[in-house]
């Protein structure tokens, strides 16, 4: 299953990924990113692909495992 990671140094809280897909991404206090699930359904993956790609910071990566 694909595997999301978040780089957590480089997110820089634009929030474009929560936008896109806020049952995957959230922010915490501090305006950095918090997965709320790392493995990815096939079903979703089309958009949680999409709203990893919109991250200006390039914090985003999806794993195919
Ligand atoms: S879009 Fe990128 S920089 Fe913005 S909150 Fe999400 S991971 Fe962080």
């Amino acid at each position: 299953m694909p595997l999301l990671k978040a780089d957590l140094a480089a997110c820089q809280g634009y929030a474009n990924c929560v936008i896109a897909a806020p049952d995957t991404y959230d922010l915490d206090d501090d305006g950095v990113v918090v997965l709320l699930k790392t493995e990815i359904t096939d079903e979703d993956l089309p958009r949680v692909r999409e709203a990893a790609r919109s991250c200006p910071a390039s914090a985003l990566t999806i794993e195919d495992t």
